[in-house]
């Protein structure tokens, strides 16, 4: 068996490289850069996959959500309750967006925002609350905006790690006032390069997310308001639309590979998996594994030729950089815990089902010793 890579890039599709350098010889020719035709049609297409009536492209993901909370006047003074346990850009947009991330702790089965946490936080400065559907499983959505509407806040969808998820018949992205996604290279689906996106059903919310991104330019090109440049490149567009076509197909797969290693692994040493909600598609961005034996596992598969990674080494309020927010090692004992035992394995459109049996048979051979 060869070496498995965590996500091998030039193995995904190689069928996809001539219409990418078909693509490549259309663009350079064009001399349409920026802000022109291949953006609108991205962000038409992304919009209609989701859902939702309008998609704005702009640089990369934190900058999508930056925009989204800029775009509901969110700032200096207010509140804005994420989960603990996320990538670092969810808590970081919120910073830089002048207001404070109030921190819940995750649920220790489906290990998205804990619902029953989420109220004992919110006070007259909460503002909003942006669930984040981890490692492609949605959030229970509707007890999240019924906890919104009563509290009168806005709920904001993190669906970077998500793209084409369900939700009791929608789509995550989809259903908060304002959603943003990532198209980093790793994602779904991911760019050559950095990418983001806002959607939203609003026509206001997505005139104000154009402006935004692009200086505070408004349409009638007058300089309304302080902007950022944030804007998403028409050479990423023209390869995300490309990638756009296949990806109800490669979740396909990445569903299939989840159930092959859910099979193999459930009853496994002390091994335990990711729930999905009833009614729910997980689109298996990362496929987690949370054992005590994390570290040694890592190095015996790895001994074996097989990469892992982990997401993440640690939960937002452990990071020097929030130590700011004043929450300590205990804080969120959940979120804490994934963090210690938690392994992804490899799982990418492409890998193949003896890949997924050698992993299974090492890490069953692992509990074996
Ligand atoms: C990837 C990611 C983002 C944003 O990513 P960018 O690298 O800025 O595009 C935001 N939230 C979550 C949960 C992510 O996984």
């Amino acid at each position: 068996m060869n070496k498995i890579k965590y996500i091998p890039f030039l193995h995904i599709h190689p069928e996809m490289k001539l219409e990418m350098l078909n693509a490549f010889e259309r663009f350079y020719d064009d001399q349409d850069y920026i802000l022109g035709s291949r953006l609108e049609k991205f962000e038409h297409d992304y919009a209609k996959f989701i859902g939702a009536n309008h998609g704005i492209g702009v640089g990369n993901g934190h900058d999508a959500l930056l925009i989204a909370l800029k775009c509901l006047d969110i700032g200096p003074g207010d509140e804005v309750i994420i989960p603990a346990h996320t990538f670092v850009a969810t808590a970081l947009a919120v910073v830089n967006a002048g207001a404070k991330p109030v921190l819940v702790d995750v649920n220790e089965e489906n290990f998205n925002i804990d619902l029953d946490k989420i109220e004992q936080k919110i006070t007259k400065n909460t503002r909003a609350i942006i669930p984040v559907h981890l490692y492609g499983n949605p959030c229970d959505l509707d007890t999240i905006e019924y906890i919104a509407q009563i509290h009168n806040l806005y709920m904001i969808e993190d669906n970077a790690q998500a793209h084409g998820a369900i939700h009791v018949m929608e789509k995550t992205g989809s259903v908060g006032i304002i959603n943003i996604a990532s198209f980093y290279p790793t994602k779904n689906i991911g760019a050559l390069g950095d990418g983001g996106i806002i959607t939203t059903d609003s026509s206001e919310l997505a005139e104000k997310a154009k402006t935004l991104r692009n200086y505070g330019k408004a349409a009638d090109g007058q300089y309304s308001t302080i902007g950022i440049n944030s804007r998403m490149d028409e050479w990423q567009a023209r390869v995300l639309s490309i990638k756009l076509k296949y990806l109800d197909q490669w979740n396909e797969e990445r569903i299939e590979i989840a159930a092959r290693y859910t099979s193999a692994l459930k009853n496994i040493g002390d091994i335990s998996l990711q729930y999905t909600m009833m009614d729910c598609t997980n689109v298996r961005h990362i496929f987690p594994i949370l054992t005590k034996n994390r570290d040694e596992l890592r190095g015996y598969l790895n001994s074996k030729g097989i990469d892992t990674l982990i997401h993440y080494e640690r939960p937002i309020h452990l990071h020097e950089a929030f130590s700011q927010l004043g929450y300590k090692k205990g804080s969120f004992p959940v979120s804490e815990k994934i963090c210690e035992t938690e392994l992804s394995l490899p799982i990418y459109p492409g890998l193949k089902d003896d890949e997924i049996d050698y992993i299974c048979h090492h890490i069953i051979e692992f509990w074996s010793h």
